[in-house]
């Protein structure tokens, strides 16, 4: 059986359309739009401005949630994480970090992925499904409604992390989509400005996201400054090694405003990629590029059977230091939520894995 259609894949305007096709007037239209997004209603039921013979009509053919919560953990740092699923059983990680001046949500663009980092726990579960747009829309509705309450306007706006499962730039129209809804005024208004998204590098995507008028932020994870090293750790490197990846990013860097920068996120795995001579590579690297660039030090988040540990934090500081010295503006991250399954993939994992009968700890 086709599941009902989920009204969050809709834009404003083809909601109007979807409506005007049962001959409902594009006013109706729009106070779905705003019941679903200004009001973050997941039922018609609760959409009490609309006729009952109408939202009677909408359940019937519709949904406005296609998402349930399976899990869901608190971390003593106040970070939260779900573990939701789609109508078709696929896992989706989401996690709500509060920060001192903006909290920050950290959606997933895939189910799954298809990259094969080494250091990463989602890679294992493979690529299940990319996300559709009203997917991606919907984590951000779920986890606004657990921090603030239904509806209730985040107190300082938010900021969106595209850095959970996925190479977001695998499903590139569905998340342009997705971004495209959120920016919507009569909607979420979260703009563009307010997204950063993270890929491990696919490097047309990148070249065509400098050309977007509206685009979020870019991220690109690096973990390696050699080819080497990098083919083994993502192995996306061998598509697209490192001269390509960073010309692309030279070629991003025209869109940036002044004062901006490229952002590279680099975990830090013990005695791999942590020493001093990788961090003057890496310094070379993006020197030799002329970019303007900034590196946020990423904690590594150790869990079974990942074969890394996290570099301790004095070696993240000297790396930091050698970053520094040689003009590169480095940031090393907190690390938050390790007590609530802290590593991307580890809820979804889990959940697998129990699916498949294999006892966890
Ligand atoms: S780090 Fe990101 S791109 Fe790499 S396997 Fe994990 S989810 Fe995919």
């Amino acid at each position: 059986m086709e599941p009902p259609v989920n009204l969050l894949t809709f834009t404003q305007d083809e909601l109007v359309e979807f409506f005007a096709r049962s001959g409902e007037p594009a006013y109706r239209a729009r106070q779905v739009f705003a019941g679903l997004y200004q009001r973050r209603l997941q039922s018609f039921a609760a959409m009490t401005a609309l006729p009952k013979a109408l939202r009677a009509h909408l359940d019937s053919i519709a949904t406005a949630s296609s998402l349930s919560i399976e899990s869901r953990y608190v971390s003593e740092d106040g970070t939260r994480r779900f573990l939701m699923k789609t109508h078709d059983n696929r896992p989706v990680e989401t996690v709500f970090i509060p920060e001192e001046r903006r909290d920050t949500i950290c959606f997933s663009s895939q189910s799954g992925c298809p990259l094969q980092c080494t250091f990463c726990l989602t890679a294992q579960l493979g690529l299940l499904r990319s996300l559709t747009a009203g997917e991606i829309v919907e984590q951000i509705i779920i986890a606004l409604n657990d921090a603030y309450g239904v509806g209730v306007k985040p107190p300082r706006g938010i900021n969106l992390v595209g850095m959970g499962a996925g190479e977001p730039f695998l499903n590139f129209d569905e998340l342009m989509k997705a971004l495209g809804i959120m920016a919507d005024p009569g909607g979420l208004f979260i703009v563009p400005n307010r997204v950063t998204i993270s890929t491990a590098g696919v490097v047309p995507r990148i070249r065509e996201l400098a050309t977007m008028p509206a685009r979020p932020h870019l991220a690109i994870s690096l973990a390696a400054a050699t080819d080497e090293l990098r083919d083994e750790l993502m192995p996306i490197n061998k598509k697209w090694p490192l001269e390509d990846l960073l010309s692309a990013c030279k070629e991003f860097e025209k869109s940036l405003k002044p004062g901006e920068r490229v952002t590279f996120e680099y975990v830090m795995l013990n005695g791999v990629n942590d020493s001093d001579q990788q961090a003057r590579q890496l310094a070379n690297l993006l020197n030799r590029h002329g970019l303007r660039a900034k590196v946020n030090l990423i904690p590594h988040n150790p869990a079974d059977p990942l074969p890394y540990v996290p570099s301790p934090s004095e070696r993240v500081e000297m790396f930091k230091a050698i970053l520094e010295s040689k003009g590169i503006h480095s940031y090393v991250r907190r690390p938050r939520g390790r007590d609530i399954f802290a590593a991307c993939g580890q809820l979804a994992a889990r959940r697998e894995n129990n699916l498949a009968g294999v006892a966890l700890n």
